[in-house]
């Protein structure tokens, strides 16, 4: 099957999708659409609601209202934690539909598709679980004072995403901001709004009140979506994953308001190779941790650090096998690299394939596989003998590339590693205890894989150091971000005052 002969729509496909405000689907105030384009083909096949500050602002305010009047915040954890429980409910039993349709949309593979929305109803189990569980400090001073932690909701919390397993990573967001009783803006990415297009029937059937969830649509840039949801006042808190650029930007915008701030961002994570690994495993995952996703994954091990004396095995097996990776149309359960999400992605992945060609040596890949004329198709492409100058071993791709450089000791191995502007993920394949426990503490990266995967507990602190993020979210991380924490102080004893006016008094008693 070629990509032309893609004939595959999943069930119940709209052609249109409207923005979600106070329980109704609406259209953008001003009337405005966008196409969302399926990667196989690069046509258009949807028109989404193209939000501005006047959506912004009625989102906002549905939100603001729901928060401030409606019953969500003042509910009894179980209470809410039920409706949580209903939402993954829902998520696992519509868990085709959704694969099918964020496989559609993104591009990716629908085996890993499915593996996402199983995820994302994991996300809204476990704060359900953790929000019930949830006890709070109390500090004693003995016969003198208690003083106890009194958590609330913030308000209104604006969620900005990225298309990158798009409907998992809202549910990462969505799950503990509901949980703990605040209202929400979602503002999906552009790219890829089709399966955020569901939440509105899943929430509504699990009965999370009007006006609690609520979605706009569009872009994220001045005068759009994202920037307005930044810059509006009675947002009090921004969590937003994407690039660490635009997570500048939203930074110097939310300043003049002081928000809480949550930033989740880029990656060139290493994955670090010692001559003691199992070199079979250790293969298997470093193919899997950059080519899985189709290399749109935040914590890609990215760069592959190789020492010296299995250095040519290494990269002649790596190369064989990522030349068997299995490049196919999205929705075949035989593919593991789908289509890049968007023609504008595939250009910027291309380009780096091309300067990657000038600054090593081409070992698998390199282009387009020939039985994909069109669509957002590349090879799972391997560099090798990169050097930590290149822009290819220090420049976010985020597709299916990887460059491979070597190392002779585990002092250059570290220097290599740290050798980026980022610090998202670490990988590192040694039976050597000692060296990997040294090696994973003074690595910059703010997760850390020993001989294994990126297999994640969710009570586990999520979350880059650098270039890569500010905050951490994950577990009770999460739900510190989204609550204030209001420290309340009793006194049980004597008034301890440093009494202060008493003096000319004192004074007067003592002439009198
Ligand atoms: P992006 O930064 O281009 O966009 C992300 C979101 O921000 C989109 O919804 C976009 O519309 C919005 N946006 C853009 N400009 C904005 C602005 N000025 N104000 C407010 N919102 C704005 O990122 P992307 O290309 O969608 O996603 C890929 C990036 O995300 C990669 O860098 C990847 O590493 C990163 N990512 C990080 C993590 C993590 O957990 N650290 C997870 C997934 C993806």
């Amino acid at each position: 099957m070629t990509a032309q002969s893609n004939d595959f729509v999943p069930a119940n496909l709209p052609s249109s999708i409207q923005h979600y405000i106070g329980g109704q689907h609406v259209d953008s105030i001003d009337g405005d659409t966008f196409d969302v384009l399926n990667p196989v083909t690069n046509q258009p096949y949807l028109q989404a609601a193209s939000g501005k500050v006047a959506d912004i602002d009625a989102a906002v305010a549905a939100a603001k209202d729901a928060f401030e009047n409606g019953p969500w915040p003042t509910m009894l954890p179980r209470e809410r934690s039920r409706v949580l429980h209903k939402i993954a409910d829902i998520v696992e039993t519509r868990g085709q539909e959704l694969a099918e349709m964020e496989c559609y949309d993104t591009g990716l593979p629908i085996s890993q598709a499915l593996g996402q929305a199983r995820r994302a109803a994991e996300n809204f189990r476990f704060f359900a679980d953790l929000i019930v569980a949830q006890h709070d400090d109390a500090f004693k001073v003995p016969g003198r004072q208690a003083n106890y932690v009194n958590r609330k909701p913030i308000g209104v919390a604006g969620l900005i995403t990225p298309w990158n397993t798009p409907f998992m990573l809202e549910s990462w967001k969505l799950g503990p901001a509901i949980a703990t009783g605040n209202t929400v803006v979602l503002k999906p990415a552009e790219f890829t709004p089709l399966s955020a297009s569901l939440w509105p029937g899943i929430f509504e059937e699990a009965g999370l009140p009007a006006g609690v969830f609520n979605m706009v649509h569009g872009y994220g840039e001045e005068g759009f979506a994202g920037d307005s949801l930044v810059k509006h006042p009675d947002v009090p808190l921004i969590s937003f994953t994407g690039e660490s650029r635009t997570g500048q930007i939203i930074f110097g915008n939310a300043a003049p308001y002081l928000k809480g701030l949550s930033m989740e961002l880029g990656g060139k994570s290493p994955a670090v190779v010692f001559e003691d690994a199992d070199l079979d495993a250790a293969i298997d995952a470093t193919v899997f941790g950059v080519f899985s996703l189709n290399g749109e994954r935040c914590t890609a091990g990215s760069r592959i650090l190789v020492q010296r004396g299995i250095y040519d095995e290494f990269v002649e097996r790596y190369s064989a096998q990522a030349k068997r990776v299995k490049v196919g149309l999205p929705h075949e359960e035989s593919t593991e690299v789908g289509a890049l999400v968007h023609p504008e992605h595939f250009e910027k992945v291309m380009s780096y394939v091309e300067i990657g060609k000038s600054e090593a040596r081409l070992t698998a890949g390199g282009g387009r596989p020939e039985e994909f004329p069109e669509g957002n198709f590349i090879q799972p492409t391997v560099f090798a003998d990169v050097s930590p100058e290149a822009r290819i071993f220090q420049e976010e791709i985020f597709g299916p590339v990887v460059a491979i450089t070597p190392f002779d000791t585990d002092e250059e191995a570290l220097e290599l590693a740290n050798n980026t502007k980022y610090g998202l993920a670490a990988y590192i394949w040694t039976n050597d205890l000692k060296r990997s426990h040294n090696f994973a503490q003074n690595v910059e990266a703010g997760m850390v894989w020993l001989n294994s995967n990126n297999v994640r507990d969710l009570r586990t602190p999520f979350g880059g150091v650098k270039a890569s993020g500010l905050g951490h979210e994950g577990g009770y991380r999460s739900i510190d971000f989204y609550t204030d924490q209001q420290a309340v102080h009793i006194n049980l004893g004597e008034v301890h005052n440093p009494v202060f006016g008493r003096q000319e008094q004192a004074a007067e008693e003592l002439q009198a």
